[in-house]
């Protein structure tokens, strides 16, 4: 699909995967710094789910995300296509105290 044509809601590991110049990333309010993650490892499970669907965590500290910032590689730098405000399926009880967790932890290490 056209990047053009990508949207928050619809937007999936398929689509991003097929254009090499385009990075994922989202802000850590844990490690308070940006995160670059790999879309091959997202790809190769869930494929065809839309990224806002999916819970992603911090790989450093264990946080959770709240949104994704889509941006195409440009030379150092990147342009900054949009953000997606995450809604995973499976935020429940359990995940408000993970947060609490992982942030305190966070907090702790800085
Ligand atoms: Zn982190």
């Amino acid at each position: 699909m056209d990047p053009a044509r990508w949207t928050p809601e619809r937007l999936t590991a398929r689509d991003v995967v097929a254009h090499r110049d385009v990075a994922l990333s989202f802000y850590c309010q844990g490690c308070r710094m940006t995160v670059e993650f790999d879309v091959w490892k997202v790809g190769a499970r869930l494929a065809d789910d839309p990224l806002q669907t999916l819970r992603f965590r911090c790989r450093r500290c264990g946080v959770y995300p709240s949104t994704l910032m889509v941006a195409r590689r440009n030379g150092m730098s990147g342009v900054h296509l949009f953000e997606i405000p995450l809604k995973p399926r499976s935020w429940d009880e359990s995940h408000e105290e993970k947060q609490a967790v992982a942030m305190r932890r966070a907090r702790e290490q800085a």
